[in-house]
């Protein structure tokens, strides 16, 4: 005769299994309460329609009339400037549109293009370069600029403040100033007092030119 049929496992484990698996059942419905929190305070602001497109002026003096160009490579909507006269290092660059400065560093790295040695090494990136959110989803980017920003992190700006000097650190060939607008998370056609640029392609080379209208308010 074969004796009693065990498990092999003490009759106690099985009043401890209960109870355990009930709390990796609480557990779980624990991540999963915090997931589709988590998604949801990442998606709702996504979700949210823009605000309606800022008066945006051009990142330069008022009255002064700059090349804006792209060249194949660059990417679609983002606009080189280049004063077309006098010297384009250290030109004021201005807020496009008030707003709040998110980001006032380094990106990627500064490289050694200076007014003194305009041929030194090339740095990665945008170099010096600023942020700021007009809200509503509207966002300006200033990039490659000479010295550390003029402004700083949470800083609110009004249109036309200076925000840094024009200059060639990250990956940039020659003293200008990059530019983008985005609207959420894409970049969109720069549009200034109201009119689009025209730079919506990379495809090819374009070189325009534009007055800037970013003077001060009349009152
Ligand atoms: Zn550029």
């Amino acid at each position: 005769m074969l004796g009693p049929v065990t498990t092999g496992r003490p009759a106690r484990a099985r009043t401890h299994r209960r109870p355990r698996r009930r709390a990796i059942r609480v557990l779980l419905a624990l991540v999963a309460v915090a997931a589709v929190l988590g998604i949801a305070v990442v998606a709702v602001p996504m979700l949210r329609p823009a605000g309606p497109r800022p008066l945006f002026q051009m990142p330069v003096a008022c009255g002064e009339t700059w090349q804006l160009s792209t060249y194949p490579g660059h990417d679609d909507y983002d606009v080189d400037f280049f004063p077309i006269e006098g010297e384009a290092w250290g030109r004021p660059v201005l807020a496009s549109y008030a707003g709040t400065v998110t980001v006032a560093g380094i990106n990627g790295s500064l490289g050694g293009r200076t007014p003194e040695n305009p041929d030194g090494p090339r740095g990665r990136g945008g170099g010096y370069w600023v942020k700021i959110d007009h809200g509503g989803k509207w966002e300006t980017q200033y990039l490659h600029m000479l010295e550390p920003p003029l402004v700083t992190v949470g800083q609110e700006v009004a249109q036309g403040d200076q925000i840094g000097r024009l200059g060639s650190t990250g990956n940039s060939g020659a003293p200008h100033l990059h530019y983008e607008q985005r609207r959420g998370w894409d970049k969109v056609e720069t549009h200034f007092d109201g009119e689009p640029s025209g730079i919506t392609t990379d495809e090819r080379e374009q070189i325009l030119r534009r007055v800037s209208n970013n003077c001060p308010a009349v009152s």
